[in-house]
This record gives structure tokens, C-alpha cells and sequence, in this order.
């Protein structure tokens, strides 16, 4: 494949652009060096022709083939720009310069993005231009450096500075810039000049960089950390985002376009629970995040791509089903309704720790949640929402955790159904039962019995299914009995 091949199928996939590379890589690499080896030894290059450029150091497992494929360069011109003639002498620890990236000088350097990083605060953090750097990196899409990938950087030759990126309003004056992020005006003397170091964030404030103890890297004061937990989100998980703040701020923002409600249980610290759907296609999708002063006004946004794995759920053999149990004629008006209950969201946050499970048989489950559903031979389209518990009709079932009771009743497809709310976006649903204990409104501490297992709706026999959801999407119920969120 040329380089414009690959930067083509760049285009469209986008997405694992250094899986793409290392896959190349390893298919082509014993082949290919054989031609190369050919190459060099007829094309020798003249003694003094060694170039500028950035410094690359050799690592184990590196070939002057596969060095030139990281830096879209071809072996030609880099044994010509290190007067190699021969192409075997590469050895871990070996400075190679790097041609085709005039300007740029220092050592050729992986560093993992991080959050709030945009090719933007690169530049400006690392002293290289926002091309030099998309060109290092053969970024196509600059706005989309995701979390954890790694970036090649040219480290400037000594320490790179303890430096905090500051966001004033275009409005602010010097002093009121100084007295809003608590420095001494002295201090701001880059604020005026030079100007290059000052740049305009989405949201029209200006940031610039001042010397500081508290280093980080892309987010401004006075945010101090962002974390999403896990950092790679999976099919039927709970992700959980964490905003540490150095002063009070607003923050708003979505996760796999599910917008995000954030809550506080200590000062400067804000969190926000989302559940990710199933059956949702692995891939990168984005995270958006907007911190906002208190009267309203923008301060700093950004969108940064995570990635979504798959939960590698197993697929159930085909399911015979009378077809109205699947004519979404019935299904779709009870599942509107059980929407618009878990749609509402309470700020307050009802339970505590781990959940109990809702039965005390727990030593196997008849169903687990997640596995693919393909219902009278129509496709793998449908999967398991819920946790299956053994135990015939008449079988208890226990409150989780604290909550109160948003819907008992009864409905064709899931029969005698209850639903608690636990706060914060997170409720638990019981399917099935054939006594119902408590009623809307009612309040339910951990261990409470609630209702019988039974057989009631559209099942085969008596179990009880048992659903969590949160931020609108239902989730693994086995994390919610094994982590303690948030
Ligand atoms: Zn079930």
C-alpha cells in the first residue's frame, strides 16, 4: 500500500490509526527489508549529506522500514540523511535524524494525550507548529487526539516547563485576570507578550500558559482533573466521569451522546454516572465536556473521542417465541412507559456501597445479561436486558439497596413489574412476580422483601429477571453487586 493508500484508508476508518500501522507493520516488514537492503547498498548515499531535523532514537524491534513508515518518510531518504550504507548496523540507541520535518529540532519522543490536549496545546506546551505536529503524527483529523493515544512529540532539548494553562475572558483586564485565578499580576507579564503564546479557545476566552507548581496538561485552571473511569468504556458497562475543580464551576457535557448529570458528594469534586447501551457499535465516540462560570458563561470546552470495546457477550441459540411477543405493536407501548419512568432523574443519591443481590440463590443464574437474542430465526438484532435468577414461584425478593418505588403494576409483556429508584439516574427493575409488597411512592431499605418470584407476562416459567439501569441504559447487574459506585 502507498502512503496515499493509507492515509485514504485513514480517511474513512480514522480511528486505530497506530493499529493500522503496527498491522502493516508486522505483514510486511521481512519482505520489504529485503528489497530495501538491495536499495541502499546500489544507492549508497555520499558521505555529507547528515541533515537537520529532529532526533529519533532507535528502539528494540525497529527497522529503518518500519521507522520510516512511523514518520512517513522512506528508507531511502533516511539512510540518506544519516549516511547509512548499511541498513543492518540499526541498533537500539542509535540517534537517527528524521528528515522532512525542517524546523523542528529535539528528540523525537511517544507521549500519551491526555485530556482537554488538542493539537493546540501541544504546540504551544512543546514549542512545535500545529503542522510539524499533525505532520509527525499524519494526524488527519486534529480535533480528534483521543484519550490514550500516543502522540510522537519533538521534546526541546531540556526540561519542558512546570507551566498551567490559564483562561481569561477577552473582557478581563490584567489585574482582573490576576485576582480571578489568584496570581500575582507580576506574574502575568506573558500575558501581553509574546504573542504567540496567547491563543483563542472554542468559547472566545484566551488562554495562556504561566509558570506553576500545579502542572497539567490541557485543561485549564481552575480544573484540575478529568477521569473516565474505565478509560476504555465497554458494551453494558457503567462509565463513570469525574470532574476535580481548584474553584467552584458549572459543568455539563454528554458521553456517547447521552448527556451527562453531574452531582457533587464533596466541594470541587463532580461525577457523573452513564450506563452504555449493548448493543452499541465498539468504536470511538465523544465525550463532551463544558465548564461554565456561574453566571452561565463558557469558559472552556472540548470534545475528545474515548473508545467503546465489546463486552464479548455470548450469543443465545435461536428462541421459538409466540410472534406477538415480539411485534413491536405490543412491545414498543410498555417499553415508552418503562422509558418515561427511568427517564427521571433525582439528584439525590439514595444508596450506599455495593448492591445486594435481589435473591438468595446466587450460586448460578439461568440467564445472564447481555447475550445476543435472535428471536424466530430474525437475527442476532436483540440481546438479554437483565439477570435471571432460579427459583420457582413464591421465591423472595429483596430490595437491592435503598430506593423508592417509582411503578408496581402489572403489564402484558413483563407481568407484575416493579421499579425503584436509586438516585442519581440509577433504577432497578423485578419482572415477572407474582406478588407485589410495595407501592409507588413507598420507600424500600436494603433487604426488604418486595415482591414473589412468579411467572407472570410474556415467560416460559417462573423466574425473576432482574434489571439495572442507569442514565437511561440498562447495564451488567453483576458490576453493580461487585463495584461500589460511583
Ligand atoms: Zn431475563
Amino acid at each position: 500500500m502507498s502512503d496515499e493508500a493509507f492515509s485514504q484508508a485513514q480517511v474513512t476508518d480514522g480511528k486505530n490509526y497506530q493499529l493500522g500501522i503496527m498491522d502493516m507493520e508486522m505483514r510486511r516488514a521481512p519482505k520489504i527489508i529485503l528489497i530495501v537492503f538491495v536499495l541502499v547498498l546500489v544507492n549508497a548515499p555520499k558521505v555529507g549529506a547528515q541533515e537537520q531535523g529532529p532526533i529519533y532514537i532507535v528502539q528494540p524491534g525497529d527497522s529503518l522500514f518500519s521507522i520510516s513508515i512511523k514518520f512517513g518518510t522512506t528508507v531511502e531518504l533516511l539512510a540518506a540523511a544519516n549516511n547509512i550504507s548499511d541498513p543492518s548496523v540499526i541498533a537500539p540507541g542509535l540517534k537517527l535524524v528524521i528528515p522532512g520535518f525542517e524546523g523542528v529540532s529535539g528528540t523525537l519522543d511517544l507521549r500519551t494525550i491526555e485530556y482537554g490536549e488538542t493539537l493546540q496545546s501541544l504546540s504551544q506546551r512543546y514549542g512545535i507548529t500545529i503542522d510539524a505536529i499533525a505532520r509527525l503524527n499524519r494526524v488527519l483529523n486534529p480535533d480528534r487526539l483521543f484519550i490514550g493515544q500516543s502522540a510522537i512529540l519533538s521534546i526541546p532539548e531540556g526540561e519542558v516547563p512546570q507551566e498551567r494553562l490559564m483562561i481569561a475572558d477577552s473582557r478581563d483586564t490584567q489585574i482582573e485576570f490576576a485576582a480571578k485565578t489568584n496570581l500575582n499580576p507580576w506574574t502575568l507579564h506573558d500575558f501581553e507578550m509574546p504573542l504567540e503564546r496567547l491563543w483563542i479557545l472554542p468559547g472566545e476566552s484566551i488562554a495562556i500558559s504561566v509558570a506553576s507548581d500545579v502542572y497539567t496538561t490541557g485543561l485549564p485552571f481552575p480544573i484540575q482533573s478529568v477521569v473516565v473511569d474505565p478509560e476504555r468504556g465497554v458494551q453494558g458497562r457503567t462509565v463513570k466521569v469525574t470532574v476535580n475543580l481548584e474553584s467552584e464551576m458549572e459543568v455539563s457535557g454528554s458521553i456517547v451522546e447521552k448527556t451527562l448529570n453531574f452531582q457533587s458528594l464533596q466541594p470541587f469534586e463532580l461525577i457523573a454516572l452513564q450506563g452504555i447501551h449493548a448493543l452499541m457499535e465498539p468504536g470511538m465516540y465523544d465525550l463532551h465536556l463544558t465548564f461554565s462560570t456561574n453566571n452561565g458563561a463558557t469558559v472552556f470546552s472540548f470534545i475528545q473521542p474515548i473508545r467503546i470495546a465489546s463486552g464479548d457477550y455470548y450469543f443465545d441459540p435461536v428462541l421459538f417465541v409466540p410472534p406477538e411477543t415480539i411485534d413491536p405493536q405490543y412491545t414498543e407501548p410498555e417499553n415508552e412507559l418503562i422509558a418515561s419512568i427511568i427517564r427521571n432523574y433525582t439528584e439525590q443519591k439514595y444508596w450506599e456501597g455495593i448492591f445486594q443481590f435481589p435473591s438468595n440463590i446466587t450460586s448460578a443464574f439461568p440467564s445472564v445479561f447481555g447475550s445476543r437474542r435472535n428471536y424466530n430465526d430474525t437475527g442476532y438484532t436483540s440481546y438479554h436486558s437483565g439477570l435471571d435468577f432460579y427459583g420457582g414461584t413464591g421465591t423472595p425478593i429483596y430490595a437491592p439497596a435503598r430506593g423508592k418505588v417509582v411503578f408496581a403494576g402489572s403489564l402484558e409483556v413483563r407481568g407484575n413489574v416493579t421499579f425503584i429508584d436509586h438516585g442519581w439516574g440509577v433504577f432497578t427493575g423485578y419482572l415477572h412476580q407474582s406478588e407485589l409488597f410495595v407501592s409507588e411512592g413507598d420507600w424500600v431499605e436494603v433487604g426488604d422483601e418486595i415482591g414473589l418470584v412468579g411467572y407472570t407476562g410474556r415467560v416460559t416459567g417462573p423466574h425473576l429477571h432482574w434489571e439495572v439501569w442507569v442514565g437511561g441504559v440498562p447495564v451488567n447487574p453483576l458490576e453493580w453487586t461487585s463495584t461500589a459506585f460511583p
